[in-house]
C-alpha cells in the first residue's frame, strides 16, 4: 500500500521562536498522526525544529537546495550542508521558485540528479498555471514537466520520490481544484509514472494535492482514490488548522 503524506510549507514565514513554537503546538495536540507528517521552516531554522521534532512523528523538510556540490555559489545551502544538520528531504519545483526564482527545467532536472545521487527524499512540485488550465492544456503542461525533468534522468530513487501536484492558480489564493478535477490529473500522473517506470515500482510513489488545502475541502480531496496526501502552504502556518487537515486523511 501506497503511504500517505501530509507536509507543511512554511515559505518564508515565522522566524526562530515562532517556528519551534509552531513544531512544539503540532506535536503536544497530536503525537499520533496516521500518514507521515512533514514541516518545511527557512533555512536557519531547519536544524532547532529538527531538534525539537526529534522524538517525535515529525519529519523536517527543506524548501530547496543547490544543484551544486559546494564552492563558490553565494547564498546557495548543498545537500551535504542539509545531511549534516540531519535533513534528509527536500521540496523542488516549487512554483514560487519557478516563477519568482527563474527555476527552469534544466535546474530543477540538475537538482533532481544531484539529490538522487545523494540519497535526498525529493517532493517533486509540478503544476499548469491558469491560462493552460482554460485552455484545457493542464495534462500536456504536466508532462512536459516530467518529460524534461524527472523523467529524463536515470538515477531516480523511487522509493525516495514524492510528486506534489499543485496548480499555480490554486497556490495562495483561497481557491483548491475540487476533488474532481484533481482526481482527474492525479490517475494522469499515475498513469504516466506507471508508463515511464512500470507499475509494479512506480505504484508506491505517493502523488499528494497542493493549492488552498483547507479543512474544509481537505476530507473530500483526500477521499479521492488517487490522492496520497497533501503540500499545504496557508494552512500549516496555524497548528489547528494543519493537524485538522493531517486527520481529515
Ligand atoms: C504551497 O505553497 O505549496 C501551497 C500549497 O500553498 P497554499 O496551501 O497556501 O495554497
Amino acid at each position: 500500500m501506497r503511504r500517505k503524506v501530509v507536509a507543511g510549507n512554511w515559505k518564508m514565514n515565522k522566524g526562530l521562536k515562532d517556528s519551534t513554537a509552531l513544531v512544539q503546538e503540532i506535536i503536544q495536540k497530536n503525537n499520533s498522526f496516521n500518514c507521515d507528517v512533514y514541516v518545511a521552516p527557512a533555512f536557519p531554522f531547519l536544524n532547532e525544529v529538527s531538534v525539537v521534532s526529534s522524538s517525535s512523528q515529525i519529519k523536517v523538510l527543506a524548501q530547496n537546495v543547490s544543484s551544486k556540490s559546494n564552492g563558490a555559489f553565494t547564498g546557495e545551502v548543498s545537500v551535504d550542508m542539509l545531511k549534516s544538520i540531519n535533513i534528509k528531504s527536500v521540496i523542488i519545483g516549487h512554483s514560487e521558485r519557478r516563477m519568482l526564482f527563474g527555476e527552469d527545467d534544466k535546474t530543477l532536472k540538475m537538482k533532481l540528479e544531484n539529490c538522487f545521487k545523494n540519497d535526498m527524499e525529493v517532493f517533486f512540485c509540478i503544476g499548469e498555471k491558469l491560462d493552460m488550465r482554460e485552455k484545457g492544456m493542464q495534462n500536456d503542461v504536466i508532462e512536459n514537466q516530467l518529460e524534461n525533468t524527472l523523467f529524463d534522468i536515470d538515477n531516480v530513487n523511487l522509493e525516495k520520490l514524492i510528486i506534489a501536484y499543485e496548480p499555480v492558480w490554486a497556490i495562495g489564493t483561497g481557491v483548491n481544484a475540487n476533488s474532481d478535477q484533481v482526481q482527474e490529473i492525479h490517475c494522469h500522473i499515475r498513469k504516466l509514472l506507471n508508463f515511464r517506470y512500470g507499475k509494479e515500482s512506480s505504484d508506491l510513489i505517493p502523488i499528494i494535492y497542493g493549492g488552498s488545502l483547507k479543512p474544509d475541502n481537505s476530507r473530500n480531496i483526500f477521499n479521492c482514490s488517487d490522492v496520497d496526501g497533501g503540500l499545504v502552504g496557508g494552512a500549516s502556518l496555524n497548528s489547528e488548522t494543519f493537524i485538522k487537515i493531517i486527520d481529515s486523511i
